[in-house]
């Protein structure tokens, strides 16, 4: 009975991040200083609600809802797994401005598979943080090769800074790629070949076919 015993070999992982405590009161306190440090009347309709809608906005951008990893056993496929373009925003820590963009996670199995939807959860659960796209990139990475203890692990990262596009040098569209590869992802040349064809063809949609 393959089928009983492969869900009798179902791992869960129940994972949520370190929950972040926030002081939504004083959150809304610091807006309003903000606000008012900016030059702004307070108590102006417009902007009456704005350090509660902040405050919320806040909350919701820095939380990740909880989620369960599911893994299950690999049963001889030994081809890379990779999830292209999951859209994906967070917080730049150095402006408090969004960057946004997309992710490629990829993986080149050991004894365990992931359930395909959770590489996506795995990007969410560290992209919902005061973040630099670098440290995103090698988190991810690192998470997965801890959980999942696989031959290889790939993630490619592109984004758009809103503190690039909207202020300083001031370049809308341009777009920063970031990557972490471990095991036969790094150091195997076919392997690592593959996976960045595979991840690359997104780069340029829109443009020629390649
Ligand atoms: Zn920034």
């Amino acid at each position: 009975m393959p089928g009983a015993e492969s869900r009798a070999s179902l791992a869960l992982v129940d994972v949520g991040a370190a929950p972040r405590s926030i002081d939504h009161e004083a959150v809304q306190r610091a807006v309003a200083d903000l606000l008012g440090a900016l030059g702004e009347d307070v108590d102006a309709e417009g902007v009456r609600e704005t350090p509660r809608r902040v405050a919320g906005a806040y909350a919701e951008l820095l939380t990740s809802p909880p989620f369960r990893l599911t893994t299950f056993p690999s049963e001889g496929y030994e081809g890379l797994i990779v999830a292209r373009s999951i859209p994906f925003h967070s917080l730049c820590m150095h402006h408090l401005l969004p960057f946004r963009g997309l992710a490629h996670v990829g993986y080149l199995p050991g004894e365990r598979l992931v359930g395909l939807s959770k590489l996506a959860r795995v990007v969410e659960l560290f992209a919902r943080d005061l973040q630099i796209q670098e440290r995103l990139t090698v988190q991810i990475a690192d998470w997965l090769e801890a959980a999942l203890r696989p031959a290889g692990v790939g993630v490619v990262l592109e984004a758009e800074h809103m503190c690039v596009s909207l202020r300083g040098v001031q370049r809308p569209g341009a777009c920063t790629v970031t990557s972490a590869l471990r095991g036969a992802i790094r150091d195997d040349e076919h392997t690592r070949q593959e996976f960045l064809d595979l991840t690359a063809r997104t780069f340029h949609q829109g443009g020629t076919a390649a």
